[in-house]
């Protein structure tokens, strides 16, 4: 089911037409209410006038996430107080959150982008939808609530945590649709694996909605047998509004980005030159009708590359590959780029192997040590090293070829690696307390 059809399915030349309406507008908009935004086009030398297509946004300043703490806690936004109804934040791990304002018409707009998602996998009325990512601040909660409410589906507000009790509502209530993060889902799947009390053949699950963090095609499989489901992507970010930015149709060929709300740039992270049509690179995002706090360029960090042919599904909106990592999280390890996520894919590779895991970097004689732990399956598992040794060596050849360097794996009991209800932890970067 298409949710909004005239938007999803805009010809290009028509949605080109509407980015521009909207940019030319949002750009006057922001210049005329926001001083942050007035200072950077000022010392530029760019009125909103210079702007007149979509074309012309290539001209305008990035805004980056230090851009956002600066302005902390509402220097961006275009409203009074007194027109905001919400505020969320993202979760820091270093120094001041990052905040989003919304209006009523900015969570009206949001839900839809929630709801176009929730569609793509034909979810609405009669479904039960469990939503398990946390409420409160933190946009998972309340967007994927305000979405399932969007298309007329009963919602199941159980929040992240109390696995146990989770998995019970899941059975008694009937809950078809689990709306989660992909690591919060697999600790569920394991749960439900190893409890006798409840069996998977008894639910009534059919799709899961998970976002929030990268996962890759091997955690999907992995999701889709263990829940019964299909698993769909989310994809969203708390600068632009939350989790509805984007997602997943029934061909899983990309992730649609509803372009209508949310202009998607891909540029050169070192130049910050507009990369071609189909490269990979940064993507950039512009919110092209939001009123609390529009946000004009803002460099996600995600690399990945749009795909503009259209999709077998009738949606024109443009889709984006699967996310590579974040240039954030991208760690170098001996002068070789590592993302998690590649090792997550990797592990994903191997039946015997859980797609749990945990990297440890560190620093010693001068040397970077790369410590992997990862955790066979329980029907393989044995204390004895020497029975380890040969599920370690093809993972170690593997890794080593694909990512270019001699990681220290060590194989841990079944379930022993810490599981997240949030956005997982995989990484701890030992580098850091040495500098
Ligand atoms: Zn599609």
């Amino acid at each position: 089911m298409i949710f909004n059809p005239k938007m999803e399915c805009m010809p290009r030349e028509d949605m080109h037409k509407l980015q521009s309406e909207r940019l030319c507008k949002i750009v006057k908009y922001c210049y005329e209410r926001v001083p942050f935004y007035k200072k950077k086009m000022d010392r530029l030398g760019l009125s909103p006038d210079d702007i007149k297509s979509i074309d012309d946004i290539v001209k305008l300043p990035f805004t980056t996430k230090t851009d956002l703490r600066d302005e902390y806690p509402f220097g961006l936004q275009a409203v009074p107080m007194s027109e905001v109804r919400r505020i969320h934040a993202s979760s820091g791990t270093t120094g001041k959150p990052v905040v989003a304002t919304y209006t009523d018409h900015d969570i009206e707009m949001w839900s839809e982008g929630v709801a176009r998602v929730m569609s793509c996998a034909n979810v609405g009325k009669g479904d039960v939808i469990q939503v398990s990512y946390g409420y409160g601040l933190f946009t998972g909660g309340l967007g994927a609530h305000d979405g399932a409410n969007k298309v007329g589906a009963i919602q199941l507000p159980t929040s992240a945590g109390n696995s146990e009790k989770q998995i019970m509502l899941m059975q008694d209530f009937g809950s078809t649709v689990l709306a989660c993060t992909p690591s919060y889902a697999l600790h569920l799947a394991e749960r439900i694996e190893q409890s006798d009390k409840v069996d998977i053949n008894n639910m009534k699950l059919r799709v899961g909605f998970f976002g929030a963090e990268p996962w890759t095609e091997g955690m999907r499989k992995e999701l889709e047998s263990k829940l019964h489901i299909k698993a769909f992507d989310i994809y969203g970010l708390t600068e632009m509004s939350g989790p509805g930015v984007g997602g997943e149709c029934e061909e899983q060929n990309g992730t649609h980005l509803w372009e209508d709300m949310f202009y998607p740039e891909i540029i050169n992270p070192d130049t910050l030159e507009p990369c071609a049509h189909g490269e990979f690179g940064e993507l950039v995002f512009t919110s092209l009708c939001k009123e609390a706090m529009p946000i004009i360029r803002y460099r996600t960090r995600d690399l990945t590359r749009l795909i503009y042919e259209p999709c077998k599904c009738g949606r024109t909106a443009v889709r984006m590959d699967k996310i590579l990592g974040r240039s954030d999280d991208m760690l170098i390890v001996r002068g070789v780029n590592v993302f998690p996520s590649t090792i997550e894919a990797i592990l994903t590779e191997f039946p015997v192997f859980t797609p749990q895991y945990f990297i440890t970097v560190d620093r010693k004689n001068n040397e970077d040590m790369f410590d992997l732990d990862v955790e066979l399956r329980n029907e393989f598992f044995s204390p004895n090293p020497s029975k380890q040794m040969p599920f370690i060596k093809p993972l170690y050849d593997r890794i080593v070829s694909v990512v270019g360097i001699k990681p220290n794996i060590h194989i841990k009991e079944p379930n022993s690696i810490a599981r997240s209800i949030g956005k997982a932890k995989h990484v701890n970067d030992k580098r850091n307390f040495h500098r």
